[in-house]
C-alpha cells in the first residue's frame, strides 16, 4: 500500500478513527498516519501541523522565513495562542513534529502538503496570491508521485483551478488540489482545531476526498460534520461566514450608535434580540469596529470578487463603511470631552491586540485610535498581557510601553480600554482612580456596567449606551 500505515497502541485511542482490530491481550487500534508537509509556519499552519502530529500523523512544517524557523527549531513559539507552546513541544518530543526551510525534501516525503501562506489585500482589495502561488509552484517543482495538495489559506473562488494549473504546468506526476478551508479563531485556535464546528472539504476527486475524510476522522468523533463540495463552494464558503460575522458586527455598531441618540441601550437590545433562537446570542456585542487579519481582508476581496464578475455586494460595502467609521467613534467621544484640545493630553491605553488571546495587532483598532489621538497631539502609555513587543514594531518610541496595566495609568489623563482581556473585567477601581488625573474612562468594548461606574464615581463613556 502506498501510504504509511501503521499500528499505533492505547496513546491515540482518544482519536480512533478506524475500526478495532480483535488482539488477543491489548486492544490495537488500527489508524491511518499519514505523512504531511505544510508549507507557511503561521498562525494559521503552525497551528494545524501541531494539531495533526497530535493525532499521531508526522508532520513537517515549511516556512521561508529562515528566523521564524530557527526560533521553532530552538524551541521558541513565535506566535502567542493559549495551549499551543505545551503541544508543539510535545510533539516535537515524540518525533512527529518538525520544522525546515527545505521544502524539497518535506514536499517529496509527504501524502498531503497543505498551503497555510498568507494572503493579504493588494491594493485594489483582491486577494494577494503571490505566496499561494509560489506554495504551489515549488510543489510542481518537486513532486515525486500522487499527492493531494491542499489550500488552507483563505482564496478567492478559483485560485483551486490556478493552483492545478501551476502544477500541472510543472509536473507529469499525478496530484489532487483540495479547498479545505480553516475556520479557527485565533485565541482559541488549538481547541476549535481540535473540537471544530465542521470541515469543509471542496474536491472533485474521490481518492483525495477518502484521504481527507480519513485525516480528519480523530476530529470529528463528538459529531461535527464533514461537508464535501465543490473547491468552487469550499472557496466561497469561508468567505461567506467572515463576512456573515463582519456584518453581525456592523449591524451591532450601527444599532449602537443609533441607540445613543435615541436614548435606548445597546446592552439591553443585545440581549432581547440575542435571545431569538433564529437570531443567536454570538457575535452581537458592539464595540470599536472588527479588525484582525482575517475579517477586513476577507471583506474586501469578496467585494473584489463580485466587482470581477460585474456585480455589486451592496451590503458588504456598507458593513465595510460602517466598520471604518466605528473605528473613531472613541476618539470622537475623547475629542466632544475635551473640546477638540488634545495637545498635551496622556492617555493610558489597556488593550492593543484585535481581540483578547491573541499577540496579534493586524488591524486592530487599536492602532487607528492611537495613531489618531498622536496626531492630535497626545501622549500614549500603552499595556496589553501579550501584544507589546508586536505594537513596538508599529511605534517604536512614539509611545510609552507598560507591561504592568497599572503602571500604565501613572498620571493619564484617562483611561482608554481597547481590548476586552480578562484581567480588565475586575480591575482595583481605587487604584485607577487614584493614579488617574481625573477618574474618566473610555470604554471602547463595554466591559464594564453603567450602574457599576457610577457607582465607584466614574465619568464613563462607552459604546451605545449612555454616559454616567
Ligand atoms: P501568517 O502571516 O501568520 O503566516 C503565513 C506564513 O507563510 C509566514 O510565516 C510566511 O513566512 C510563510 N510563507 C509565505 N510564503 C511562503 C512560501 N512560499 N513558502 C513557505 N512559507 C511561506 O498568516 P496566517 O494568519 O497563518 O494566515 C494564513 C492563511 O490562513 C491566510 O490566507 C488567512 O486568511 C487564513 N486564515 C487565517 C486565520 C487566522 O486567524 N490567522 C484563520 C483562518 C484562515
Amino acid at each position: 500500500m502506498y501510504f504509511n500505515t501503521k499500528f499505533a497502541l492505547g496513546e491515540l485511542s482518544a482519536y480512533t478513527p478506524g475500526y478495532r482490530i480483535a488482539h488477543k491481550y491489548t486492544p490495537l487500534y488500527y489508524i491511518h498516519l499519514m505523512k504531511i508537509c505544510v508549507i507557511g509556519t503561521g498562525y494559521v499552519g503552525l497551528v494545524d501541523g501541531t494539531c495533526f502530529a497530535e493525532t499521531g500523523n508526522t508532520v513537517v512544517c515549511v516556512d521561508s522565513n529562515k528566523a521564524k524557523i530557527d526560533a521553532l527549531l530552538c524551541g521558541q513559539i513565535p506566535i502567542y495562542e493559549p495551549g499551543l507552546d505545551a503541544l508543539v513541544g510535545k510533539n516535537v518530543t515524540k518525533n512527529r513534529l518538525s520544522f525546515t526551510t527545505d521544502a524539497k525534501t518535506a514536499i517529496q516525503n509527504a501524502e498531503i502538503c497543505f498551503i497555510s501562506v498568507g494572503t493579504p489585500p493588494g491594493e485594489d482589495g483582491s486577494a494577494d496570491l503571490q505566496y499561494v502561488l509560489s506554495a504551489a509552484k515549488t510543489i510542481g517543482e518537486h513532486l515525486n508521485g500522487y499527492k493531494v495538495i491542499v489550500d488552507k489559506s483563505t482564496v478567492p473562488v478559483g485560485t483551486a483551478d490556478k493552483v492545478r494549473e501551476i502544477i500541472a504546468g510543472l509536473t507529469k506526476q499525478p496530484f489532487d488540489v483540495v479547498s479545505n478551508p480553516e475556520f479557527l479563531k485565533e485565541g482559541a485556535a488549538v481547541e476549535d482545531f481540535l473540537k471544530p464546528d465542521r470541515i469543509v472539504i471542496g474536491t472533485e476527486s474521490d481518492r483525495a476526498y477518502a484521504l481527507m475524510e480519513k485525516l480528519y476522522a480523530p476530529f470529528v468523533r463528538i459529531g461535527a460534520p464533514i461537508i464535501r463540495m465543490t473547491t468552487r463552494s469550499a472557496e466561497m464558503t469561508k468567505y461567506a461566514a467572515n463576512a456573515m460575522l463582519a456584518t453581525r458586527i456592523s449591524f451591532m455598531n450601527d444599532l449602537a450608535n443609533l441607540c445613543e441618540l435615541v436614548e435606548a441601550d445597546i446592552d439591553m437590545v443585545r440581549k432581547g434580540l440575542g435571545s431569538d433562537s433564529r437570531i443567536g446570542k454570538r457575535f452581537l456585542f458592539p464595540g470599536i469596529g472588527y479588525g484582525g487579519s482575517c475579517f477586513p481582508k476577507d471583506v474586501k476581496a469578496i467585494i473584489r470578487t463580485a466587482q470581477e464578475n460585474a456585480y455589486s455586494l451592496e451590503l458588504l460595502k456598507a458593513v465595510e463603511a460602517v466598520n471604518e467609521k466605528q473605528k473613531h467613534t472613541l476618539v470622537e467621544k475623547i475629542k466632544r470631552h475635551y473640546g477638540s484640545k488634545l495637545s498635551g493630553k496622556k492617555f493610558a491605553v489597556w488593550g492593543l491586540a484585535f481581540k483578547p488571546q491573541t499577540d496579534d495587532i493586524r488591524e486592530a483598532p487599536a492602532i487607528v485610535i492611537i495613531k489618531e489621538l498622536l496626531q492630535a497631539g497626545a501622549q500614549i502609555s500603552a499595556s496589553d498581557p501579550e501584544a507589546l513587543a508586536e505594537t513596538k514594531k508599529v511605534f517604536g518610541n512614539k509611545i510609552e510601553y507598560q507591561p504592568d496595566n497599572y503602571a500604565a495609568l501613572d498620571g493619564a489623563d484617562a483611561l482608554l480600554i481597547l481590548t476586552e482581556w480578562r484581567e480588565y473585567r475586575e480591575p482595583d477601581f481605587a487604584r485607577i482612580k487614584s493614579a488617574l488625573k481625573a477618574p474618566l474612562i473610555f470604554d471602547g468594548r463595554n466591559i464594564y456596567s453603567t450602574a457599576l461606574m457610577r457607582e465607584q464615581g466614574f465619568t464613563y463613556y462607552s459604546i451605545g449606551r449612555r454616559k454616567v
